[in-house]
């Protein structure tokens, strides 16, 4: 075979290089560090951990994190690999230690027989004699590198930052007290005039929201991300200390809504949540990006009425980040539309995160070895979590080819809120359980999806869960 070109030593393109290997299809990996460095990453290694040590939860049996690492496994992943082999004592996390685990991954990488690592920054887009060849180049792509595929992918289709509204499981939203309605009732593509789902502050809980939100505690920026505001997209804190009326006047405007559970008494502000993903279990927050501290953020927006109890699936943010409008420019298997041969993996596809980077290196290094080999591409189904993170990156089949900017899309963790609902019914009460809550139901709906996807791996990998993993999905 001809090797695959894989741009970027990170923890996609690492894990996307094994992957082809392994597969009998040689590669030659392009890493600029060495040669050139990147803002965050300190020495040449491969996979170096730019800042936390954590994979986060290895729980299998309940947190969507834990399951993508045993679908990883499953799928022989050299990053878990490594990091099952230098882990260092974290509770329940999988934390490593980071020289260790990066040393492991370069070597075995370096010492690959199929394998040729060159420490070369790739400038632009590949010449054509390259052939398949994945771009795994991460957050901080080099900035040659991200004009040549600005140019390729359109000025709107490449960020670099992400303004991350928090997003907040549906069914944690208190519908007593929240509704349904678009703004005057406007019914936009796809909507039926009742697209948002709305939370009514009077004017006592809008002034404490406010004071809360200019006392909060925020994160400052790297001084090498700059000060990233532009028009639209400041920070929510930053918006209620430009005056107390700010905010009514903007994201939290509350005209053309009507309260379904009161409709006399008009709302002094309204914190508006858009529908995020094709299934709707997701809500985001609309406007509020910030760089309040996750701790202060919870406890914040728990203080909108109907949002109390809120779940969230990922709390906001304002970061350097380089990606790409995935939904809109990659097919299923993480191709660029425009041109086949390239396909995109890691972060810079609008994952977020060191698992779920490598994740979509895995996938992209399985699909580039079936094309290379001949065999036809076999993704992963949609209850698995590789599946689920799959699907929220390319969009699946649900983007609507005809309105490609519909859909909002931030960089995303794993979490249970991208998988597909169980079938109706699942959720029962245990015999013998005398109580049981919505806590409960809770727990047992992600030990279920957790089993269902390590199943539904195993079965599209065609490997036999093995029994560890097997005891460890009993619910
Ligand atoms: P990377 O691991 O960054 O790999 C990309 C590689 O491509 C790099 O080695 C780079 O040198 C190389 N490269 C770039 N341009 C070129 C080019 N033109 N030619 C050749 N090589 C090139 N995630 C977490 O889970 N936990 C955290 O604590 C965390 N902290 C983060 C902190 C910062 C400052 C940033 C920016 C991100 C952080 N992330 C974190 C997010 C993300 O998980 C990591 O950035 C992760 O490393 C992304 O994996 P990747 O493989 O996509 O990119």
């Amino acid at each position: 075979h001809s090797p695959v070109h894989v741009v970027g030593g990170g923890l996609a393109g690492s894990e996307a290089s094994w992957q082809l290997a392994q597969a009998g299809v040689p590669v030659i990996l392009h890493e600029m560090r060495g040669v050139r460095g990147t803002d965050a990453h300190k020495g040449d290694g491969l996979a170096e951990l730019v800042c936390s040590n954590s994979f986060r939860s290895d729980d299998a049996t309940a947190n969507a994190v834990g399951v993508i690492h045993a679908e990883m496994r499953l799928a022989g992943s050299l990053i878990m690999a490594c990091a099952d082999k230098h882990q260092v004592p974290a509770g329940g996390a999988l934390a490593v230690d980071r020289d260790g685990f990066s040393d492991a991954v370069t070597k075995a990488i370096e010492e690959h027989p199929l394998i040729t690592v060159v420490r070369e920054e790739v400038a632009g887009l590949p010449p054509a004699d390259w052939g398949l060849t994945i771009f795994a180049t991460g957050p901080l792509t080099s900035a040659s590198l991200a004009s040549a595929i600005q140019a390729e992918t359109g000025k709107d289709s490449l960020a670099f930052f992400d303004a991350i509204a928090p997003i907040v499981h549906r069914d944690s939203i208190d519908m007593d007290i929240c509704w349904y309605q678009s703004r005057y009732d406007k019914v936009g593509p796809g909507g039926n005039g009742k697209d948002y789902i709305n939370c009514p502050l009077d004017k006592e809980q809008y002034d404490a929201f406010v004071d809360a939100l200019i006392a909060g505690d925020t994160v400052g920026f790297k001084e090498w991300e700059g000060t990233p505001y532009f028009d639209g997209c400041l920070p929510i804190e930053v918006m209620a200390e430009r005056g107390r009326e700010t905010l009514r006047h903007g994201p939290m405007k509350p005209m053309g809504l009507t309260n379904a559970h009161n409709p006399t008494v008009k709302a002094y502000a309204v914190v508006q949540l858009r529908q995020d993903n094709a299934l709707g279990t997701l809500y985001n927050m609309v406007g509020f990006q910030t760089k309040l501290k996750y701790g202060a953020q919870a406890e914040i927006f728990r203080m909108i009425p109907g949002l109390q109890n809120a779940e969230f699936a990922r709390l906001g943010g304002l970061h350097r980040n380089t990606y790409i409008h995935s939904p809109t420019l990659l097919d299923y298997t993480l191709r660029l539309k425009s041109r086949p041969t390239l396909r995109f993996a890691g972060q810079i596809t609008g994952c977020e995160g060191y698992v779920e980077s490598a994740a979509i290196g895995l996938l992209a290094g399985r699909f580039a070895a079936a094309e290379r080999t001949g065999h036809e591409i076999s993704t992963p189904p949609a209850t698995t979590a590789l599946g689920s993170l799959l699907n929220h990156i390319t969009g699946g089949h649900l983007v609507s080819e005809d309105e490609p900017g519909k859909r909002s899309f931030q960089p995303m963790n794993i979490n249970f809120g991208l998988f597909p609902e169980l079938e109706p019914g699942s959720i029962v009460k245990p015999e013998g359980v005398k109580r049981f809550r919505g806590k409960d139901k809770t727990i047992m709906k992600r030990q279920l999806m957790a089993r269902r996807a390590l199943q539904d791996c195993a079965h599209w990998l065609g490997v036999n869960l093995p029994a560890s993993d097997r005891a460890r999905v009993e619910v």
